[in-house]
């Protein structure tokens, strides 16, 4: 079994007909790193940075974390790294040097990019650092929490404008940086029309979109089932989010936990998905699955998982189209 798997790693992510989806790692660590480019990552599709600045009494200045993510880029040899602005709230900082306030509800309060767009000297240094790394390899910048045009717009403005004074002192950066926003924020996928045109890629974090569709707290154990992928409404807003953007050519994964768990691997690929970015410990065995499915199959029985009705279901249709993994 594990000899199996291991074999995968030279391995296309290809379906049975013929089809090859992109793997990309969610990774912060080095060991992470290491073996999201062993396995065969296409990139790293997340790297959280609030590791960055977690646990410790000073923000992290400029050549920190330039150094972090140029060995980041440097760390996958010209595969594509897309680093995440920080995404923190009042439920994870108390530094001398932001004092934020206590707030009632941190999910819905002052985090991810509304964070960066308040406290400008965060944006502004963690964009300084970004830009001097992408002159070492592929990166793009993801914003978090993203629910409006106008934060996409003033990141853009921001972003501009630092790599005007960068390349003043002397830096060399590339012309046009990616920048994309996670779909974790219902508004956000419901009214992506209004501002796909202002991204070049997108991430759909399922983590905090179930738990902002379906009002259900992603820590809170007591909601046992309530908190779930499994519903109609998650299902139809990955539909309707996948095909917007396939529809306007523009790179769309999706990056929570949800991605990771082959046993969803058939719902996502009938759903369009073309893109996942998972843990690197479980990378082999989305492959494994991947490589049992037909695509076209699967797309062909996207309209009976949408009109599943509950849990059970969506269940039922999964059960329908898991193939055993050869
Ligand atoms: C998500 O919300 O799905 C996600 C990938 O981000 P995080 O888990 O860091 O909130
Ligand atoms: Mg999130």
């Amino acid at each position: 079994e594990r000899k199996h798997l291991h074999r995968l790693r030279r391995e296309p992510t290809r379906t049975l007909d013929g089809v090859d989806i992109r793997l990309y790692a969610n990774a912060e660590t080095r060991e992470d790193i290491a073996s999201a480019h062993a396995l065969g990552a296409a990139g790293v599709g997340l790297y959280r940075t609030e590791y960055l600045f977690l646990q410790r009494r000073e923000l992290p200045d400029e050549e920190e974390q330039f150094h972090a993510y140029r060995d980041l880029v440097l760390g996958m040899t010209g595969r594509s790294v897309t680093v995440r602005t920080v995404d923190l709230g009042a439920d994870k900082i108390d530094h001398a040097g932001l004092a934020l306030r206590d707030e009632p509800n941190p999910a819905l309060g002052l985090r991810g990019v509304r964070l960066s767009l308040a406290h400008p000297r965060i944006l502004e240094t963690q964009l300084r650092a970004l830009l001097r790394a992408s002159g070492y390899g592929p990166l793009r910048i993801l914003l978090p929490m993203v629910a409006s045009r106008a934060e996409i717009r003033a990141v853009r403005a921001e972003l501009d404008r630092v790599a005007g004074v960068l390349r003043a002192e002397g830096h060399a950066i590339t012309d046009r940086i990616p920048l994309g926003a996670m779909i974790e924020v219902p508004a956000a996928a419901i009214a992506l029309s209004s501002f796909i045109d202002e991204v070049d890629f997108l991430s759909i974090g399922t983590n905090d979109l179930v738990q902002y569709l379906l009002a259900a707290d992603r820590i809170n154990e007591s909601l046992g089932e309530l908190y779930t992928p499994l519903h109609p409404a998650v299902i139809r807003i990955l539909r309707d989010v996948i095909r917007l953007a396939h529809a306007r050519e523009v790179p769309v994964s999706v990056c929570g936990e949800m991605a990771g768990d082959a046993a969803f691997a058939p719902l996502l690929l009938a759903l369009g998905l073309l893109e996942f970015s998972l843990h690197p410990g479980t990378l082999l065995e989305l492959r494994r699955a991947i490589r049992s499915h037909d695509l076209s199959e699967l797309r062909a029985a996207a309209p009976a998982l949408l009109r599943a009705r509950d849990r059970d279901g969506i269940e039922r249709w999964l059960h329908a189209h898991t193939r055993a993994s050869a």
